[in-house]
This record gives structure tokens, C-alpha cells and sequence, in this order.
């Protein structure tokens, strides 16, 4: 999954969300352990109407088989993919049970939410059971006029503490007049706008989303024998479809390197689903044989787009292999009210995000001499980021759930979701780069991740891992105490973040005050203005203060998030003024002079900082081998 992640240091966009948990008390915990009713033969049926989809709702009507006597009916909870409490219940509204057409009240529980307790009558064997899906919700926006994301979790009840794998679903679509759909399901037959799909378990169901919408473009990416990959965009404007020809055809390597990387396949036909609009939320979720991918509605026509988020939907597709097929043990639950547990995330997202970066290098989706300056970047913010100097990343992957909702002030003390991402990149780099050296080259993370991933070929089941298991697979590869650096690495507090792969790669930091390409990018895309490393602040939009570093000049004079820059030495703030005052302060040695703005008060504060710009790059050390050069390059033969 990716969310805000590296948007979230950046943006700091409070979106002012609570993390939904269940409190369970007394009651019996999730089990998998009831009698399915629904059955291959006998499923529960599904139909959403999703003609209101442009209006921001859907109807979801439901058959759900029962038995006479007490029954138990629930919302999924625990969403695969999101690691998280995720189900949005409060999108859940006008709740109607009926059988045989009379009505029957139903009780939702007074400590888990997500389960509503209703009396079968005898005699009856079917609940009809209907409610209305709100698609749009504070900080999750999946409708607009002409495009919506569809997730089968959000739009069905099924019987309590069944196993999903065994537990069947039949589920149709109404389409808006006109509209297109995608999705990994089989299309069994189509009447108007109506589509009906195969019965599926439930678990597969739920794992194979549906994007439709007015505007759509469906690409062929790659195929070999019975085997497709296919990118299926959505927008909410038919330009924002014309994808340039050389990014279409960096796209159409993604399959060819990501089969090279792992050397095997756990998909027939793989569906990345992409949703291009200013008014849906960015997000990428992982399926087996589908992504959920979201991006604005200039994801594909803008470079700069590609150049910061291009390993969208390479990062969804190598969670297939990552994520999907080999799971954390602890993570795999058989329905979706059993809770998750996290700890491991440092191997499914912290891995994932590596992969999905060199997938997209690799590709050529971004430039692989690109990647020392990419590499800079997230070492830099990394590097300083004063949580870290007492929360070691086991405990920001075992909090995940509530750390995937934190939003505010101080991200960088508080320490989100996105850490264990980026800092993820950091570590498997540095085993890739021990593992070339030690092998001289010989072997690589390419050769973990084939035995990671057999064998060859499979469906989409899922083989599940511990700890112990991943540390004893890399001892396959090379011998090394692995155990000790993922400890020192992970589970203690680590006051640097892994540092030894970028010597080990032929590079060394060095901080100047030529801008980083990346950086700049970020800085232009999000209207922001980064001064993280000299006086220690980020800027957004207005001048507002959307971070400021602990132990900076910044911090030392005082300032915090919130606070809003009128004025730089006399003149309005902007980025020009304050480039043009910190060069100035780099020659005369004098103070900074700021007026700030907060809750209605205005205060002077002069900041000490006489380094002039700063920003990361990485730079040759001259006489050894490049091996960045060596990750990033293509690997796949086209
Ligand atoms: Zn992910």
C-alpha cells in the first residue's frame, strides 16, 4: 500500500482523521471456525448499484444465506492491503433487513461495531439485507462526476467468523449509462448496464477491486501464452488519457523486469487499475492479480508527476510477489474482523519499497542515473529526523494501524507510517549491496528474492514467513550474521539510518547548495519550500510552517508548525525573498529577522543560520565500482 507516505513529511496535510478501532470486551474474539452458509453452489448474492456512482453513493443489496435462530452478520474490518482497522463503517448508513419480505429489526453490538445481531425466524433460509455506501469521506475521496474506485469489502455483510477462502459471494454491478468497468474478476454475462461476475470465495472477492468511469483507456502492457498484464486508466478528462509513447513503453517493461527480479509468477492476468483525477484521493492498494492504483488527473501526461510518484503502480505490482503471494505469518488472517498484526511490515512494505523504486528505474519509467540523487533525498530525510533518536522501527511497524491515520503537527517527532517505508528502502538496499560485495557481485537481492518466490508458478494462494524465515533464506544466499543487523537495524533504537550501502555502492553524501532534482520536484508539485536542512523548517503554500526540525536554528529561535512567515527581513515572504536573505545572511553573519503570524499574534524572531542553501547529493568517490549504476540498470532482456 502506499498513501501519503513520503507526501506525509512533506505536505503535513492535517487531514484531521481518527483512527477507527474496535474495542472488543466480553465477546467471543474472531474466529474462523463457524459453518459457511454461503457455499459455491448456494452463495450469497451481491448486487451494487453503482448508477449514483457519480453522485458519490451506491446501493448495495444483498441475499445472505442463514438458518433459523440467533445469526450474526458483520462489516469487513481488518482490510487486507491497508494493515489497518480500515473498514470504513461510518460510510455504512440506511440499513435495511427484511425476509420474505417482512421486515426484521436488527442490533448492532454495543462493543463491536462492525457486527449486527438479528433472529432468523424459522421457516427462513435468505436475509435481504440493503444499505446505502457513501463513497466520499473525510480524507478518502473514491467518486467523482465521471470516475469511482469500487471495493467489494466496503459494500457487502457476511456471516460472522466464517473462513473467506470458504465462503462464496456472487456479486453484480450496475453501471452508470455509458461507463466502462475493469476489474480481475470473470465476467460471466452482461445485460444493459448491468454486469454479473463468477461466484468467487469471499476472499478473492474482496481482493479484486473495480474501477469504472466515463473516460478509460485499457493498454495491453505485456502477455505471454495465457498470461496478460494490462493497465486499465480511468479519468476524469479524455486528455488526461493521452499517454507520450516512451512513458506507455517504459510501462510495458515493468512485467518483463518484475518476472526478471523474482523469476517466477503467482497471476494469469493482472490488472493495474488507474484512476487519474484531482478529486479522488492518492492511494495505491495491492491485490494479486489487480492494483488499486489513484494519482491526479496529470499522473501520466506530466513528467514531473512520473519523476515523484512513478513507483505507484511498480510498488502495487511487485506487492503481488511481496505482500500478496509471500506474506507475514502474523498478517494472514481467514476473514476480515480477525485483527492483523503488523510487526513484520519492515519486510512486506520496507522491502516493497525498494523493489517498487527499482522496479520503476529499471523499467526506465525514471531514469536509473537518476537514482544516486532519488537516493540523497530519502537519506537525508532519514538522517534527520529527531523521532528516531528514540523509537526504534519494530515498534513504528507493530503501531501501524493507528500510525497510518497520524496527520498533524511535528511529523517528524511523531514519526508515521511512512518511516518504515523509506527507511525500508535504506536497509534492503544495504543487504543487496552486502550481499553483491560479499559475493563479488556473484549474487544480489535478485538472488533472495527467486528463492523468496517459488516456486515458478502458482495462482494467487498466499505462503506465509517469519522473521527467522527471511533471516534464514538471505543465509542461503551469503552467510552473515542477519539476525544481528536486523536487530541493530530494526529492533533497537538505530540513531542513524543504515549508512554502509553507500560507500558499499561507490557514492558518499555530501550536502551543497545545488538544488536536488527530486527535491525541486516535490517543492514545485506541492507548492512547498524546503529549507529542512539549512534553517529547518519546511514552508507550504501561504508561508505557513509545515514542520520545523528539533535542534535546528529554526527550532532554537523558536518557531513551529503552524506559525505562518509574513515577512523576511522587512519584505513579504516568499521563496524568492527568502533565498535572496539567506544568501545575504551567508555573507554578513547577521540574524534572519522573520515576522510570524499564529492564533492572531504577531511576533518578530530572528534565526541564526549563516550556511546558505543545503541540499543532499550523492557523488562518486572516484576509483570504485558504481554499483547503483549497476541495481538500476535494466535487467530484463526486451
Ligand atoms: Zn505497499
Amino acid at each position: 500500500m502506499k498513501q501519503f507516505l513520503m507526501r506525509s513529511a512533506w505536505a503535513a496535510a492535517a487531514l484531521g482523521l481518527c483512527a477507527t478501532a474496535s474495542a472488543r470486551g466480553l465477546i467471543p474474539e474472531p474466529n474462523a471456525n463457524a459453518l459457511p452458509y454461503a457455499t459455491q453452489s448456494h452463495p450469497e448474492t451481491l448486487l451494487l448499484d453503482a448508477s449514483t456512482a457519480g453522485r458519490g453513493f451506491a446501493t448495495s443489496t444483498m441475499q445472505i444465506p442463514v438458518k433459523p435462530g440467533p445469526f450474526t452478520f458483520v462489516y469487513p474490518e481488518w482490510i487486507p492491503g491497508y494493515h489497518s482497522p480500515h473498514g470504513p463503517l461510518v460510510d455504512v448508513s440506511q440499513i435495511k433487513v427484511s425476509a420474505n419480505g417482512k421486515p426484521i429489526t436488527w442490533r448492532r453490538d454495543k462493543v463491536d461495531m462492525y457486527a449486527f445481531h438479528v433472529t432468523v425466524p424459522e421457516g427462513v433460509h435468505t436475509l435481504d439485507v440493503q444499505f446505502t455506501v457513501l463513497l466520499n469521506s473525510a480524507g478518502s475521496l473514491r467518486a467523482s462526476p465521471n470516475v469511482a474506485v469500487l471495493t467489494w469489502t466496503r459494500v457487502l455483510f457476511y456471516q460472522n467468523n466464517i473462513n473467506y477462502h470458504h465462503y462464496y459471494v456472487k456479486a453484480s454491478v450496475i453501471l452508470p449509462k455509458g461507463w466502462g468497468y475493469s476489474t480481475a474478476l470473470t465476467t460471466e454475462s452482461r445485460v444493459g448496464e448491468r454486469v454479473n461476475f463468477k461466484e468467487e470465495p469471499l476472499a478473492y472477492l474482496g481482493d479484486s477491486p473495480l474501477d469504472i468511469g466515463r473516460y478509460y483507456k485499457k493498454v495491453l502492457l505485456w502477455h505471454k501464452g495465457n498470461a496478460h498484464m494490462w493497465l486499465d486508466m480511468f479519468a476524469d478528462a479524455p486528455q488526461d488519457l493521452d499517454v507520450p509513447a516512451h512513458l506507455l513503453n517504459a510501462y510495458k517493461r515493468v512485467a518483463p523486469e518484475a518476472l526478471a527480479l523474482y523469476g517466477s509468477r503467482h497471476w494469469y492476468n493482472y490488472h493495474a487499475l488507474l484512476a487519474l483525477s484531482n478529486h479522488i484521493t492518492f492511494e495505491g492498494v495491492e491485490h494479486h492479480q489487480s492494483s488499486d492504483n489513484r494519482a491526479s488527473a496529470d499522473f501520466m501526461t506530466n513528467p514531473k508527476a512520473q519523476l515523484i510518484e512513478g513507483d505507484l503502480v511498480t510498488h502495487e505490482f511487485s506487492h503481488s510477489w511481496n505482500g500478496k503471494y509471500r506474506r507475514p505469518w502474523d498478517l494472514t488472517t481467514d476473514n476480515y474482523q480477525i485483527p492483523q498484526r503488523t510487526d513484520l511490515l519492515w519486510v512486506y512494505e520496507g522491502m516493497n519499497q525498494y523493489l517498487g523504486d527499482l522496479l520503476s528505474f529499471r523499467a526506465g519509467i525514471r531514469k536509473p542515473s537518476e537514482y544516486p540523487q532519488y537516493l540523497a533525498m530519502i537519506y537525508a530525510q532519514m538522517a534527520n529526523e529527531p523521532g528516531r533518536k528514540t523509537e526504534p522501527l519494530i515498534d513504528l511497524t507493530t503501531a501501524a494501524p493507528f500510525l497510518y491515520e497520524a496527520s498533524g503537527q511535528y511529523p517528524s517527532i511523531r514519526r508515521t507510517a511512512g518511516d518504515f517505508y523509506t527507511e525500508g528502502e535504506l536497509l534492503w538496499l544495504d543487504v543487496d549491496t552486502i550481499i553483491r560485495t560479499k559475493t563479488h557481485d556473484k549474487k544480489s537481492l535478485d538472488t533472495f528474492l527467486h528463492l523468496y518466490s517459488l516456486p515458478k508458478f502458482t495462482g494467487p494462494i498466499t505462503k506465509t514467513y517469519t522473521r527467522a524465515d527471511i533471516e534464514k533464506l538471505l543465509n542461503e544466499v551469503v552467510p552473515y550474521n542477519w539476525h544481528a543487523f536486523f536487530q541493530r537495524h530494526v529492533y533497537e533504537v538505530a540513531k542513524r539510518p543504515p549508512t554502509g550501502e553507500l560507500k558499499r555502492s561507490g557514492w558518499k553524501l555530501e550536502y551543497t547548495a545545488k538544488p536536488n532534482p527530486f527535491i525541486a520536484a516535490r517543492e514545485q508539485m506541492f507548492g512547498m519550500n524546503y529549507q529542512w536542512l539549512s534553517y529547518g523548517f519546511n514552508v507550504g503554500k501561504n508561508g505557513a510552517l509545515l514542520d520545523v526540525r528539533e535542534g535546528s536554528p529554526a527550532w532554537k529561535a523558536g518557531m513551529a508548525p503552524g506559525m505562518k512567515l509574513e515577512s523576511v527581513d522587512g519584505q513579504r515572504y516568499s521563496p524568492g525573498v527568502l533565498k535572496y536573505e539567506m544568501d545575504q545572511a551567508e555573507h554578513d553573519h547577521q540574524p534572519t529577522s522573520f515576522i510570524v503570524a499564529k492564533d492572531g499574534w504577531f511576533h518578530t524572531v530572528k534565526v541564526s543560520y549563516f550556511g546558505g542553501p543545503r541540499y543532499p547529493h550523492l557523488v562518486r568517490i572516484p576509483g570504485t565500482p558504481n554499483l547503483l549504476a549497476k541495481i538500476m540498470a535494466p535487467h530484463a532482456k526486451h
